[in-house]
């Protein structure tokens, strides 16, 4: 193991091996990663892997697009597959008012040179046919975009990252960091110390922990994510071509082909947090007890929107941690307080964003400036002083928001 490098990033999910990758993609091959067990063996491993381009934060954008792009330019270099699938999207009208938000956002997307349309209700049917269109106002349709393999994306990033000459450390859990007076960082792991010049906290839901005892009280918590997995339908198995993903904010989810069947993930209207008084030191690769009671209503509108789903049959609950800013934006950038101190935690959506955060990050890092102007997601913007119980409420504003669009903007 190297015990100094310019750059050490702590935590092995889709976000701090994206973050390796892209610094030793820049030239920082003198850098690291230590992961406390497996790579991808926090959120990571048991994502639904979906990639959209789609969002109402037109900055935001360039992060998703710079993500699918990451992780195709990763799977070119190491020749591990990142199981990219390029179903495109289809987020649906299902009022006026987001029609006229979809419409509104054509000339960002012209802007930054990524295909998209706002379709009708005849265009949705062919490219979905399981779609129920009676009520809706059309679709934003963003064909480019899909899903990956977490995991296959992941090991792509790794194995890129070690061909150009950066180390990963697994089974090294990091367990305590320290600014010496020269500036440089020493973190102290299970396996031996490591010096280093800059520190990337990558760590999601533990970087709080990981951060308390330098007191930063950084407000990232856990709540607990379903995403379910039916059985085969026939009118997907009679198809020639994979669906789109689909999003619809009156039933709060996503839903995605997996095989012949679909895969749909939840926003709940009363989240469920998990480890509020610190994340438990045995915590593995598990999943929580299923609790699809809570999920009735997002079920009964979900047929509404889709017949089939009805017929299919669910084989698979997963209930996992998912790790939440107050704002439902990552923390990104610098800890002004502690330099050489940076974070890349908080992400919700991280397969989504993460491959084109990190190439912001370590620009940022490298160049001293982020790539692009983007202060809604800088890792100081809470202060230090947000109690837990503000956190939480704020965070529970924004599971809830799910996919419902903001009023305007
Ligand atoms: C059911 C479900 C479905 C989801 N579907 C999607 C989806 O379709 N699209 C999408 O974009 N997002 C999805 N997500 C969210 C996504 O999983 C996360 O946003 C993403 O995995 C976060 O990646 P990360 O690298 O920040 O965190 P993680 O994957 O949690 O990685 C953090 C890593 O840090 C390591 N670590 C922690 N402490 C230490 C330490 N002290 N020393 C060393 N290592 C440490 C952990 O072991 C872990 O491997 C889903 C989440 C859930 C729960």
């Amino acid at each position: 193991m190297k015990s100094d490098v310019q750059v050490l990033v702590i935590g092995g999910g889709i976000v701090g091996t994206s973050v390796l990758y892209w610094l030793a993609k820049k030239g920082w091959t003198d850098s690291a990663l230590v992961e406390r067990r497996e790579l991808t063996s926090g959120s990571t491993w048991h994502a639904a892997g979906n990639t959209t381009y789609f969002g109402p934060y037109a900055e935001m954008t360039q992060l998703f697009a710079g993500s699918i792009r990451t992780y195709l330019a990763a799977e070119e270099h190491s020749g591990q597959s990142v199981g990219f699938h390029q179903t495109g999207s289809l987020r649906v009208a299902t009022t006026e008012h987001e029609r006229a938000l979809f419409n509104s956002y054509q000339a960002r997307y012209d802007a930054l040179n990524i295909p998209y349309s706002v379709v009708e209700n005849d265009t949705i049917r062919n490219l979905h046919p399981c779609i129920e269109t009676d009520d809706l106002f059309g679709a934003a349709h963003t064909p480019t975009d899909g899903h990956v393999d977490p995991s296959g994306a992941t090991q792509a990033l790794a194995k890129s990252a070690r061909l150009r000459g950066a180390h990963i450390e697994r089974w090294c859990p990091a367990v305590g960091l320290a600014q010496e007076s020269d500036g440089s960082w020493l973190v102290e792991t299970e396996k031996g110390d490591i010096r280093a010049k800059h520190v990337v906290l990558a760590a999601s839901f533990w970087t709080r922990e990981l951060a308390q005892p330098l007191g930063l009280n950084i407000p990232l918590y856990a709540t607990q994510h379903h995403e379910v997995i039916t059985g085969a339908v026939p009118e997907l198995q009679a198809l020639k071509h994979e669906v789109p993903a689909m999003r619809d904010s009156y039933v709060s989810c996503s839903v995605r082909q997996e095989k012949h069947g679909f895969l749909a993930g939840f926003y709940e209207d009363d989240p469920v947090f998990w480890a509020l008084d610190g994340i438990p030191k045995d915590f593995t690769e598990e999943l929580f007890a299923p609790d699809t009671d809570r999920l009735t209503t997002a079920f009964e509108r979900l047929m509404e929107r889709l017949p089939a789903f009805a017929e299919a049959g669910i084989q698979t609950v997963n209930n996992g941690p998912m790790c939440w800013t107050p704002d439902g934006l990552p923390l990104l950038g610098p800890v002004n307080r502690h330099p050489g101190l940076w974070l890349a935690s908080g992400f919700n959506v991280g397969i989504g964003t993460g491959g084109g955060s990190a190439e912001f990050l370590a620009h940022w890092m490298i160049h001293g400036e982020p790539l692009f102007n983007l202060p809604i997601v800088h890792a100081d913007r809470f202060g230090n002083d947000l109690s837990t119980e503000a956190a939480i409420e704020s965070i529970k504003a924004c599971y809830r928001q799910g996919y419902r669009l903001p009023q305007s903007i």
